[in-house]
């Protein structure tokens, strides 16, 4: 299969946890705006923050242990039905959690259910042993609204820093130029709640158009650009053919600067 430009957006939220749309609606919207690969990352949660919600008669959002599989038969249900009306990949997924001690990690292509509730090596080892990709969701964000502060991975970003496949760069609006100027590997997702969150930051991947091409890419990242996607606006496949045209057969040089021949 030919290696193709591929508009990804691998965080999304349904309402099978604290997302506003029901995930055939939230295909349908992506399929329908031209998206290659999109993943439902809905949120599980760890038992510290569950028992405090519960107690408190709050309704915490999030896919129960007990109902994680019927959340993936759904999730795999829609993804035959994403490919053959849209022709777009949808890669199961989950957002480990932990809002006791401070991280949310994002896992594509996961099979079975992660407790939220270990620490974060053990959670990163279990979802490669599922021979899924784990990447720190929102790394840099300083706190969000009823969930503490979230910066338990930054904090502790040495140690972690090639434990991830990738850090978010970008995350909705926000722009982490931390994650940049560390080199860390990255991507941008939208972390997708309501049908605004469509026009966000996203990943663009050169890769073939199944799971594990798209993974492999992940990992690798050696050819990721982050798109900021805006209404109207059409996604520049053309010329980003002939940058890919330039990085095979230019110098450095010709690939900072395209094909301008008035170098600065
Ligand atoms: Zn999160
Ligand atoms: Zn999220």
């Amino acid at each position: 299969m030919k290696k193709e430009w591929m508009l990804c957006d691998l965080h999304i939220h349904t309402d099978f946890s604290d997302g506003t749309m029901p995930l055939d609606r939230v295909v349908d919207l992506f399929g329908s705006n031209g998206f290659d690969v999109i993943s439902i990352t809905d949120h599980i949660l760890d038992s510290v923050t569950m028992r405090y919600c519960r107690q408190r008669d709050i309704d915490p959002l999030v896919v129960l242990r007990e109902n994680f599989y019927d959340y993936l038969g759904a999730l795999w249900k829609e993804a035959r039905r994403a490919w053959e009306q849209y022709h777009m990949l949808l890669i199961p997924g989950v957002e480990v959690t932990n809002n006791s001690a401070g991280y949310h990690i994002i896992a594509n292509d996961i099979k079975n259910y992660v407790d939220p509730g270990m620490p974060v090596e053990d959670i990163v080892r279990e979802i490669h042993r599922q021979e899924a990709i784990a990447v720190a969701a929102h790394p840099h964000r300083g706190s969000i609204e009823g969930s503490g502060e979230l910066m338990h991975l930054w904090d502790n970003h040495e140690r972690f820093a090639t434990l991830f496949d990738a850090w978010e760069v970008g995350n909705g609006d926000d722009l982490f130029n931390a994650v940049g100027l560390k080199k860390f590997n990255y991507i941008a997702n939208s972390d997708f709640h309501e049908k605004e969150h469509l026009y966000s930051w996203k990943t663009i991947l050169r890769c073939e158009k199944n799971v594990e091409s798209v993974k492999a890419e992940i990992r690798k990242n050696s050819v990721v650009s982050i798109y900021l996607f805006r209404q109207d606006k059409e996604i520049p496949r053309k010329s980003m053919d002939q940058f890919e045209l330039h990085r095979l057969l230019g110098t450095e040089r010709d690939i900072l600067y395209g094909n301008r021949h008035t170098y600065p």
